[in-house]
């Protein structure tokens, strides 16, 4: 009977080191294929101003008004309490609960669109054994930028190992292998095409530590990594939605200007036949074309793998940055094995198998399109923490609201009690303060009946400064913590009979849009002087309707 290792075990038994020494400069370093997985950081981070200038591509403009940020994003992330780095994890960023909050709103950010792409989320191990890294090729070509593992019997001194057991492991770099087995694990026809992997896996790269550098240059981060296995008739359709969704993030969180960069067949070494590589070339630049936005040429810039989009975007500061990834792959899906029935109009056309290739007649290879929209969410993070320089959207915003009590007097405490659950959405609480809009009737005898928080409410973490201290100390904290919301209860607020609370707008960035959404929810209970000093008094449920306004508008 198995029983469970101790933790002390593992621990001793888990010891990463660098594969280079392993693999000295025998092994000469080749692009290994894929991906949005794959871009080195040090490309990604940013993209110097001659590559740009070569290319000559015109600007898509997303926003007129950016704001400018001031500040390196590791010394905000120190003010506003967003991460730490610690000598005990070099490169591995420690993220503060202010930190997490952000992080998790951008992945749900884009959970929340998956099922308009048709994308479907997998979870995928973090270490695998080094039969699989030697079947995909980073074994060969990626094993200076891998953490190795050695676990139990790595050694080979296991007593009775199962075949294979004596392996060692290595930390995933990218997640496109683990998709390949999720993918092969099952005979798919071409009905079942195109299928749609995400992954928000974490991923290891080992940087060098001279390199490493608060969430730009990292060795543990997670991307918004997803592979798309398809038939080669259906890249245009893939890509021309993966241009939709990378318009519709890019614009939400006010990024841009940004442009689209083609990058074609090599004149040497590529693998596929040309043909192929032709037919899916022009359905990229169909994609392109059909998209709007201007794009460039990168010719014979491609992987041997694939042709490639990548996205560039330019931050206020006029530095660009290579974000999202649309990558397509002849290679791995030949590496894996990976086939489906092929469709008859396939069969009818009898195209000819590639050198070497051995497939039944009647099956056919997917492609596979690897493509990341944030890229590294470490590194988009950081992009948004300058761009934002510490006022975030509220709906983003680790401090969308603070109360402020202007004295200790129990019923202004209590007060503020109650606003902090109701404005939180806390509304799996029976009332336990008494509130003038809710007449529910109350019992000291009857304890608050504890139900669970439905998973899809709006749930905003409302602070509350209850202190002793003089309020405008509070005032003043509550401003340089950049709150978007300040709420002050004092007597006059628990005495007015109708509940009314003044909520004032200190940080947006898109402060007209907010105005707009305040003018629907408030319609004519709102004077234009209120508004003025954007200060305005409404009901707790208003301003609740009001802030999940602003939630479902991404403002
Ligand atoms: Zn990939």
């Amino acid at each position: 009977m198995l029983s469970p290792r101790p933790l002390s075990s593992y621990a001793r038994a888990v010891r990463c080191a660098q594969l280079a020494s392993r693999f000295p400069s025998r092994h000469v370093k080749i692009p290994i294929r894929s991906c949005s997985c794959s871009t080195p950081q040090k490309l990604q981070s940013s993209v110097s101003s001659s590559q740009a200038s070569n290319v000559g591509a015109q600007l898509n403009p997303t926003t007129t008004d950016l704001p400018t940020p001031s500040l390196d994003h590791r010394t905000l992330a120190q003010k506003h309490d967003l991460f730490i780095t610690s000598p005990y994890s070099p490169g591995s960023p420690l993220l503060l609960p202010n930190g997490t909050y952000i992080f998790e709103k951008l992945q749900a950010f884009l959970r929340a669109q998956y099922p308009i792409f048709g994308f479907r989320e997998v979870i995928t191990p973090t270490i695998y054994k080094k039969s699989l890294w030697e079947k995909s090729g980073h074994w060969e070509n990626y094993a200076e930028d891998m953490f190795s593992v050695q676990g139990r019997g790595a050694t080979g001194q296991t007593e009775d190992a199962q075949v294979g057991q004596d392996e060692e492991f290595g930390l995933k770099p990218m997640n496109c292998p683990g998709h390949c087995l999720l993918f092969g694990d099952a005979t798919k026809t071409y009905r079942d095409l195109p299928v749609r992997y995400a992954d928000f896996s974490a991923l290891h790269r080992n940087e060098i530590s001279g390199a490493l550098s608060g969430l730009t240059r990292v060795r543990r981060f997670h991307q918004d990594d997803a592979h798309i296995f398809c038939r080669p008739d259906q890249i245009l359709e893939e890509i021309e939605q993966t241009l939709k969704f990378v318009g519709m993030v890019y614009d939400t969180f006010g990024l841009g200007p940004y442009k689209l960069l083609l990058s074609t067949r090599p004149d040497q070494h590529f693998i596929g036949t040309p043909e192929e590589w032709d037919q899916a070339e022009e359905q990229l630049k169909s994609a392109l074309n059909n998209s709007g936005r201007q794009w460039d040429i990168n010719p014979g810039d491609g992987a041997f793998y694939g042709p490639k989009i990548d996205i560039i975007l330019k931050d206020a500061n006029g530095k660009e940055h290579q974000t999202a990834t649309i990558q397509l792959d002849f290679q791995l899906p030949q590496r894996f094995d990976l086939q489906y029935q092929a469709s008859p109009e396939e069969l009818e056309a009898n195209t000819p198998q590639r050198q070497g290739e051995t497939l039944d007649s009647a099956n056919r290879r997917p492609v596979i399109i690897h493509r990341a929209i944030y890229g590294s969410l470490e590194r988009f993070m950081a992009l948004l923490i300058e761009h934002y320089a510490g006022t975030y959207p509220f709906w983003l915003s680790p401090r969308p609201s603070i109360i402020l009590s202007v004295n200790q007097d129990p019923a202004v405490l209590a007060r503020v009690s109650y606003l902090q659950s109701f404005l939180s959405g806390m509304d799996h609480l029976e009332p336990r303060h008494s509130d003038p809009e809710n007449t529910a009737p109350s019992s000291s005898a009857v304890p608050p009946k504890l139900r669970p928080r439905s998973l899809f409410g709006v749930h905003l973490p409302i602070d509350v400064d209850t202190s002793a201290r003089p309020l405008g100390k509070k005032l003043a904290e509550a401003r340089t913590k950049k709150y978007n919301h300040i709420i002050v209860i004092g007597p006059r607020d628990v005495d007015d009979e109708e509940g009314r609370i003044s909520v004032e707008l200190v940080n947006q960035p898109n402060i007209d849009a907010v105005k707009e959404v305040l003018r629907k929810v408030l319609g004519k209970d709102i004077e234009a002087l209120e508004l003025t000093r954007l200060t305005p008094r409404m009901s707790a449920k208003n301003a609740r309707r009001y802030f999940k306004s602003l939630v479902y508008d991404y403002l």
